[in-house]
């Protein structure tokens, strides 16, 4: 791994081919950059952190993801840092569990026929250490996007150090995956439509066993409520919770001790104070680009979509996304038209718009429906889904991203 540009304003790579350029140092990047390096491709990732960000995000792997990563070796790696959870539930905050799914049906399907439970850092982390063995790789941290332009031979971008000076990098093709507030897709001025979510979103996560006190938990639960809806997600050593908040609550209320404390006894009243790990509040939004090609530069994951976290579809569609654009782009790099990447576009996107934020706000409203029959209906839905062995499988192959995988191919 280095990061050895001090002083010249423009990077070149005189003498080998220009190599490809990965925004962001996230999931997507990484993945990205991944499959780039393992096909021979020079690659740079430009990351604007001084080291890989480590906070409290994704948590979810869905099991064609884990297929999907097998290639690099990190699978089994995170299997054993991670939690196996083959059962994930809706429950009715007062009445207990209303359908609990089983992904062991699955099998046959997949190689991982289960949630895993797993910090999205551990991995990125996984990822960068594979990267740094590449001598055709190269990470520059510390190193904001700021604006591309491009040519027809290659892009050029230009970072931002944190002292606040520029370089500039050359590289044929440019893959945006610097996150939701993306410099790259700002820089090319494409729009990113959709909507923005009222409530807050509040994590924090605890020492607690909820699966000693709540009957039948399982290990992902999406719990329903009228008044006050929440999920609970157990890892490898804690529970998180989310849960949505009034937006008008001042931050450093809504983050205090006191008011947190607050929040875990209404989920379960218990003696003592609840121990808290992390807290975080954050507002979601549902929006996907309006184009995720622009000539030689690519959008891919949270750049080209942001969604509700509900059914962890954020993270492993980024990194679909990056299975396929990588898929497409080595192909155009060896001589295809790069008119392919028009279907990278049409592919992703439509998953991203008919797929991932259909069923993320579906789980919201099921999750926070007020009126009492249209709620009800929804439960009984879900109940009458889990219990018919036909339509438990067909759910579980779209909520696991499977069905969406599938149907690309007849995308054109
Ligand atoms: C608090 C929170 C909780 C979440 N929980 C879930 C969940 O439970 N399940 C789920 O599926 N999803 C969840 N998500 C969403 C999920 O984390 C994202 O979908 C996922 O991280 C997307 O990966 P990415 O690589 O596209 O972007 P990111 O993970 O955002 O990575 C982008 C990278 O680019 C870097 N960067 C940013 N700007 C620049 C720039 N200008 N130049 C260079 N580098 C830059 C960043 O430092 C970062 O390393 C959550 C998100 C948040 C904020």
């Amino acid at each position: 791994m280095t990061d050895s540009l001090t002083s010249p304003s423009v990077v070149n790579t005189v003498g080998g081919p220009l190599p490809v350029l990965v925004a962001g140092a996230g999931p997507v990047g990484l993945v990205a950059a991944t499959a780039l390096a393992a096909e021979g491709v020079p690659v740079v990732i430009v990351e604007a952190e001084r080291e890989l960000p480590d906070g409290l995000r994704a948590s979810t792997f869905h099991p064609p993801t884990l297929d999907m990563l097998d290639r690099f070796g990190v699978s089994q790696k995170l299997v054993e840092q991670g939690l196996v959870c083959p059962q994930w539930q809706f429950r009715d905050r007062k009445d207990g569990p209303v359908a609990t799914f089983d992904l062991s049906v699955l099998q046959g399907e997949t190689n991982y026929p289960y949630r895993l439970q797993c910090e999205q850092w551990r991995l990125t982390r996984m990822l960068r250490d594979q990267l740094a063995e590449n001598p055709d790789v190269r990470f520059l941290y510390d190193a904001r996007a700021t604006s591309v332009t491009q040519d027809a031979d290659g892009v050029t971008l230009v970072i931002e150090r944190p002292d606040c000076s520029q370089e500039s990098i050359r590289g044929s093709w440019l893959i945006g995956a610097d996150g939701a507030r993306s410099a790259v897709r700002k820089s090319l001025n494409i729009g990113f439509e959709g909507q923005t979510i009222p409530e807050l979103f509040l994590t924090c996560s605890t020492t607690f066993q909820y699966q000693d006190v709540l009957p039948n938990l399982s290990n992902i639960a999406y719990i329903s409520d009228p008044q006050e809806w929440f999920v609970l997600l157990r890892t490898t050593s804690l529970w998180r919770l989310l849960l949505p908040t009034d937006p008008n609550e001042p931050e450093e209320v809504m983050l205090s001790d006191r008011r947190i404390q607050e929040r875990m006894q209404e989920v379960f009243p218990k003696s003592g104070d609840y121990e808290i790990k992390h807290r975080t509040a954050y507002r979601v939004h549902e929006r996907v680009a309006e184009s995720y090609v622009q000539g030689r530069v690519l959008l891919a994951g949270d750049a080209a979509h942001v969604n509700n976290p509900l059914g962890g579809m954020g993270m492993n569609g980024g990194i679909h996304d990056a299975f396929n654009l990588v898929e497409k782009l080595t192909r155009v790099m060896r001589g295809e038209d790069a008119a392919l990447l028009g279907r990278y576009e049409r592919q992703r996107r439509k998953v991203a718009l008919e797929v991932v934020q259909q069923q993320a706000l579906r789980n919201r409203a099921t999750l926070n429906q007020r009126d009492p029959a249209v709620r009800r209906a929804a439960l009984d839905e879900l109940r009458a889904t889990a219990e018919d062995k036909v339509r438990h499988k067909e759910y579980l192959l779209r909520t696991s991203m499977i069905a969406s995988l599938r149907a690309l191919e007849a995308v054109a």
